[in-house]
């Protein structure tokens, strides 16, 4: 079980070295890839750094050069760089696309995500690696191990939705920066930033459909008792956009001014949905309290009843008997 671990990671430490290799020293590569990579405005050293590649448009470049290097066609398929057809004959997954490989906390190489070219809307943006032995999707955060020294350093963890928003802003000089990739935020991610530190600011696309559903994921780091600041962006920006156009001084004070306290971002967002409606406001007090009660501090957990109360323009006491439902277990 180990041995075919190891076997793993040795494929795709080979796929990346391979697709690295593509994206400066062939013509498609530098044409396609690399241009790609450059227009985002990714320089020589940001490429290197995260190890970043392009796999050919070819049925089968991939898989036939690693298994002709001797790499074990059970290996090539146990990662899911490889496809076994019926008919027996090799596929690669990754066609056409640059590719962003994704390292463990100790920086090895677990998997890929490959993004199309431009923005055709119909084919699917990114393709990742699929579950394996060596790459468990809720465990890993993209960035982790570029970022892991600086979160420690700076004791916060900014949090964003996607692979270029990490790279983006690490070239920008903030390293303190890791991405969850789509996936919704999971307990074992979260506890691995626990590890080097309490603080996460989580930094939202700046676009409304993101927002409501990543609010819901925010619970499970209070429950680990963690601090949750969010800052949103501009609308049509995300954290990659923004950095891009904006100096490091300017991005550096936009989010030390825009960063605001969890529970207060959400009892505002909330309360400008409900307005002077009654039976959501109702809800949202549920909904607001539901996310307290997640709060293993008892101290902290008043402090927000109060503000929220404050916020909402309701009674504290409405909020502590509710409350006081919820948390009934550890009274
Ligand atoms: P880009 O700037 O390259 O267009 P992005 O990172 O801004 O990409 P978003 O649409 O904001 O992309 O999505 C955030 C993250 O969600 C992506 O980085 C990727 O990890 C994941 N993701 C997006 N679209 C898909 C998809 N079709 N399939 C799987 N994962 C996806
Ligand atoms: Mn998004
Ligand atoms: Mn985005
Ligand atoms: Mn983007």
């Amino acid at each position: 079980q180990a041995n075919e671990r190891e076997s793993m990671y040795l494929v795709s430490e080979f796929a990346q070295k391979y697709f690295y290799n593509i994206l400066h020293n062939t013509d498609e590569g530098r044409a396609i890839g690399y241009s790609y990579f450059k227009e985002r405005g990714f320089t020589a050293d940001t490429i290197k750094k995260f190890g970043l590649g392009y796999s050919p448009a070819e049925w089968d470049a991939f898989s036939k050069e690693a298994a002709g290097k001797g790499y074990n066609v059970e290996f090539l398929e146990k990662t899911g760089l490889t496809i076994v057809r019926e008919d027996g004959r090799m596929a690669d997954r990754f066609r056409g696309r640059v590719m962003f490989p994704i390292q463990s906390m100790s920086g090895r190489v677990l998997g890929f995500g490959g993004r199309i070219l431009g923005n055709d809307k119909k084919a699917a943006k990114y393709l990742n690696s699929p579950e394996s032995d060596i790459y468990h999707k809720s465990k890993v955060l993209y960035g982790i191990y570029h970022a892991k020294q600086e979160i420690a350093k700076k004791d916060n963890c900014y949090l964003v939705e996607g692979y270029t928003d990490v790279i983006q802003l690490h070239q920008a000089g903030i390293e303190n920066v890791v991405a969850s990739s789509g996936t919704a935020l999971t307990p074992d991610q979260i506890r691995l930033i626990n590890r080097l530190t309490k603080n996460i600011t989580v930094l939202f696309d700046g676009d409304a459909a993101g927002l409501r559903a990543s609010i819901r994921g925010i619970d499970l780091i209070l429950e680990e008792g963690m601090n949750v600041k969010v800052c949103t962006f501009p609308e049509g920006d995300d954290p990659d956009s923004f950095a891009k156009k904006t100096p490091y001084e300017e991005l550096v004070k936009y989010l030390d001014e825009n960063a605001m306290d969890f529970i207060r971002f959400k009892a505002s967002l909330l309360m400008d949905e409900a307005k002077n409606d009654p039976v959501k406001k109702a809800g949202l007090i549920r909904d607001m309290v539901s996310s307290i009660s997640k709060i293993p501090d008892r101290i902290q957990r008043e402090v927000y009843i109060q503000e929220t109360a404050r916020i909402m323009d309701i009674s504290e006491q409405v909020l502590v008997s509710t409350l006081a439902q919820l948390v009934q277990k550890d009274i």
